[in-house]
């Protein structure tokens, strides 16, 4: 590296520095663990950044975070790095890798557990589970806790405890003029409001306190698979029966392609299925009568619905989710009418790769009933959320599937009200990012944004811009 200069790529002396200022440890070009810590999860994003700060604690947050300000660096800040978009890297800059820090403080009497930002669901659900407790996650157990729930975070026990950020009560922040912040219901309100569903735009999370729940340790849960020739009555019977399900069952229509595995027969290997997949988060015992309806929209090829440890059920589908694969994802928020169904039927027999598909995420229940004003994320009256996924092993063809995604979103969100979710979306670009959010919460969020972040340092995410616009020379 050069030497020093007061901006831009920072100099040997400087970084020397930086280095000698932490507690974990700071990777560089040429080192020999750079190539792991500049991977993420989705490998359409291959970048080179110049620093990676793998940070110990929020002391080495506090020293990146001043030393990637007085150089104009630009920031990634990086969870579990599962961004779709490849946010949590970037050529040239800084990457803020919060990692290592994986902290977690269960108190059960209180029903809170105190997090780092590091964890990922497997790693939470590990600590809470002990105590027969859970704060509500994904769907991949590999995922990062704090990138997710700072978009808001659906999983299986959202129609019984909504998403996660609704579960979010405090937060730590630093933030881009370098204070460390408590957000709670007193103190930085705003803050804490914004970073319930409005993602990383406002400053670095060093630590989450969440709500617990009791939950497990055995569930019902599973999934049950139908064949192509009955998608039709499928769907439409799952539609009917999300209409009157208990808030302890959430559900989720998977339009996808059968994986040569041996549980389901030969004959359905390789061919486009549809696959229902739910939880019942009470008693399995009085979880069957819940569950009879899954099992009988048709004639299942597969029945995989059984009681279980609840972790078992948070880490099933990661075998399908290893990274490296070249991913995209994009979203609808939509009322599962007949024409929407037949829509979705129609692209299901398009999609480009057998590891492409379209997700329908039931809503509902306690997600609903979270008041529209009381977290970023505010589309609380859609019925279902459609995540249309295009996933290919390698980077051929890849373009061709991303186009794929978004013709097949526009069509399925010239049926909703245009809006997306954060966090099942590639870079959203300003528009989508401000239709993802109703007007005047759009508007909040700018005025926190305003407060906080307003040079938009923080800018590697659906962005929302502060209202005076680009101010930082940000390379
Ligand atoms: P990262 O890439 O580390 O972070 C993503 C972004 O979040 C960063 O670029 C940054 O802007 C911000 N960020 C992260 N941590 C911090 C922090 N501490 N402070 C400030 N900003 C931060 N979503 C669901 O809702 N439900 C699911 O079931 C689900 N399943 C998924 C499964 C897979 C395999 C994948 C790849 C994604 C899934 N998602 C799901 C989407 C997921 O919510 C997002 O990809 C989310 O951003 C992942 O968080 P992360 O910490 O792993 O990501």
């Amino acid at each position: 590296m050069s030497t020093d200069t007061a901006k831009g790529v920072p100099g040997d002396a400087a970084v020397n520095e930086l280095e000698a200022a932490l507690r974990g440890t700071l990777v560089r070009p040429g080192d020999l663990s750079y190539d792991d810590a500049r991977a993420v999860w989705n490998g359409a994003h291959d970048k080179h950044p110049a620093l990676v700060v793998r940070c110990a604690g929020a002391a080495d947050v506090l020293s990146a975070v001043a030393f990637a300000r007085d150089r104009d660096l630009t920031v990634a800040v990086r969870g579990g790095a599962h961004s779709i978009a490849g946010f949590s890297t970037c050529d040239d800059g800084i990457v803020i890798d919060l990692s290592p820090m994986k902290g977690a403080f269960v108190d059960p009497d209180r029903r809170r557990a105190v997090v780092q930002p590091g964890l990922t669901w497997g790693d939470l659900d590990h600590e809470t589970q002990a105590f027969g407790l859970a704060v509500p996650g994904g769907l991949v157990s590999t995922t990062g806790v704090s990138g997710f729930t700072l978009g808001g975070g659906v999983g299986w026990l959202l129609r019984l405890y909504g998403l996660s950020c609704d579960n979010l009560t405090a937060a730590q922040v630093v933030t881009a003029d370098g204070r460390a912040v408590s957000a709670d219901a007193d103190e930085h309100p705003e803050l804490l409001w914004a970073l319930r569903g409005g993602g990383g735009n406002f400053g670095v999370v060093t630590s989450l306190e969440f709500r617990l729940h009791p939950v497990g340790p055995q569930v019902l849960a599973g999934l049950v698979f139908y064949p192509l020739d009955e998608a039709r009555q499928v769907v439409t019977r799952w539609r009917d029966a999300t209409a009157d399900m208990p808030d302890e069952l959430t559900t989720l229509l998977d339009l996808t392609t059968a994986p040569p595995l041996p549980f389901l027969p030969e004959k359905v290997h390789g061919t486009r299925v549809v696959v229902v997949a739910g939880m019942y988060a009470g008693p399995p015992g009085r979880g069957e009568a819940a569950v009879a309806p899954l099992r009988g929209l048709g004639t299942p090829v597969a029945d995989l619905m059984a009681p279980m440890p609840y972790t078992v059920m948070q880490s099933l589908l990661d075998p399908l989710w290893t990274a490296g694969a070249h991913n995209y994802f994009t979203s609808a928020f939509v009322e599962p009418s007949d024409t929407v169904l037949d829509t979705l039927l129609r692209l299901h027999l398009t999609t480009p790769t057998p590891f492409s598909e379209l997700h329908l995420h039931q809503l509902g229940g306690a997600f609903a009933r979270v008041p529209a004003d009381a977290t970023a994320f505010s589309r609380r009256d859609a019925s279902v959320l459609c995540n249309v996924i295009a996933r290919s092993p390698t980077a051929a063809g890849f373009e061709g599937h991303v186009a794929w995604a978004r013709a097949a979103r526009r069509e399925i969100a010239a049926h909703g009200d245009g809006g997306l979710y954060v966090n099942f979306s590639g870079d959203a670009g300003e528009d989508k990012v401000r239709a993802a959010y109703p007007d005047a919460v759009y508007q909040r969020l700018v005025e926190v944004k305003d407060a906080y972040d307003p040079a938009n340092m923080f800018r590697l995410n659906q962005n929302i811009r502060p209202s005076a616009g680009l101010t930082a020379t940000v390379r």
